[in-house]
């Protein structure tokens, strides 16, 4: 628009007298200023569901009743997948644990069957029969506290996802043993983030932001074309505050961290990312990932996976899927990037801590 302004008034300069040249420039003037206030406006909305703050940006026609709509979609989520209200879907799931098949919904069977395999995928650092020992931990708790090492390994023997069965065809899941225990906060978030996608597509939306805690899912790119900015959270500094950027489009941005959720006793940080091998928070050589993915449900399973297993394992993992990419922040405050991302990837820290080492 601006450009075809110019072109006019380029060849109208040449014939005209000075005062009509006075009032064509005001003109213009005018026209360029209504021009770029013309930006498109979004519709934002915000809620609190799943724990987390949640934030939407959305552009176009149907903006309004898109935005509404995934609000309401998230409300849903949050009641069918949390374990800590009562009558919800996974919730009814931990209470048969050991005695009989709950029928779900063919979304909470979706998200259980990919649960299950990133949990193959990664050897089982993600798994989301981890639910006893998050309980015991008590992390999201007014009252935190580190169990017993009798109680971890008497929980430990709970965790096993070989033992939630899924029949997707007879809708029912099922837990073999009393007292096991499903837990989604590693990976309903990731979930919504796509559902939320899937509602601003019917809408025939083309550019939408959503952010929920952290976990964040651009639709398309900015209006203007350019790609949304999206930056990682520096795990040593307080929340919102950035240590890198990744331009991306179309695409889910999840990190997970040891800065989350924690509290610390006696000098150490007890976490909420439980290594399932140990029963204690994850403790491997990172204080966050981020990962780089077409779907956010898959981007949550393994941004929690690769915290867990660490930067050798977790860059593996990341390198052996398709269309993954990822960061990992050492506890070194070293940043590593798969290839994919070194045109994406620009380093942003006002701390002048951390060190990009190129990809490896
Ligand atoms: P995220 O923030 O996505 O990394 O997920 C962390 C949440 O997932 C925790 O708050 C727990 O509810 C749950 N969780 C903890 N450890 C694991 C694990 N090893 N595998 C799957 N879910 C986990
Ligand atoms: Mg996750």
């Amino acid at each position: 628009m601006k450009n075809e302004v110019f072109d006019i008034l380029r060849k109208k300069r040449l014939s005209m007298p000075f005062f009509k040249k006075v009032i064509f420039f005001t003109a213009v003037l005018m026209l360029l200023t209504a021009c770029s206030n013309s930006q498109p406006v979004p519709v934002e909305k915000q809620g609190f569901y799943m724990g987390t703050f949640i934030s939407e940006k959305v552009y176009g026609e149907n903006a309004e009743k898109a935005a509404g709509e995934v609000m309401d979609k998230m409300k849903q989520i949050e009641s069918s997948m949390t374990i800590n209200a009562p009558g919800g879907e996974v919730n009814n799931l931990n209470m048969q644990s050991g005695n009989q098949k709950v029928n779900l919904s063919e979304e909470t069977l979706y998200v259980l069957g990919k649960a299950k395999h990133f949990s193959t995928l990664s050897e089982g650092a993600f798994n989301v029969t981890v639910g006893p020992l998050v309980k015991a931990w008590g992390i999201f708790t007014q009252n935190p506290r580190v169990p017993e090492k009798g109680e971890i390994s008497r929980l430990l023997s709970l965790v096993d996802d070989k033992d939630l069965t899924i029949n997707e065809q007879e809708h029912w899941a099922k837990l073999s043993k009393k007292g096991q225990v499903v837990d989604l906060g590693g990976i309903a978030k990731g979930y919504a983030g796509d559902a939320a996608i899937n509602i601003y597509k019917k809408y025939n939306i083309k550019s939408a932001y959503i952010n929920l805690g952290g976990n964040v899912v651009v639709l398309g790119s900015k209006p203007d074309g350019t790609p949304w900015k999206v930056g990682i959270q520096n795990p040593r500094a307080q929340n919102g505050v950035y240590m890198a950027v990744l331009s991306v489009k179309d695409k889910a941005v999840v990190s997970s961290g040891d800065y989350e959720r924690y509290f610390e006793k006696d000098g150490i940080r007890y976490h909420h990312i439980i290594d399932p091998k140990t029963g204690y928070p994850a403790d491997s050589d990172l204080i966050g990932t981020t990962i780089v993915a077409d779907l956010s449900i898959d981007a949550d399973a393994l941004s929690t996976a690769t915290f867990v297993l660490g930067l050798e394992k977790g860059m593996r993992l990341a390198q052996s899927i398709e269309g993954v990419e990822a960061v990992f922040i050492t506890k070194d405050k070293k940043v590593y990037a798969t290839k994919g991302l070194e045109e994406n990837l620009k380093m942003d820290d006002e701390s002048k801590e951390f060190e990009y080492v190129k990809k490896r």
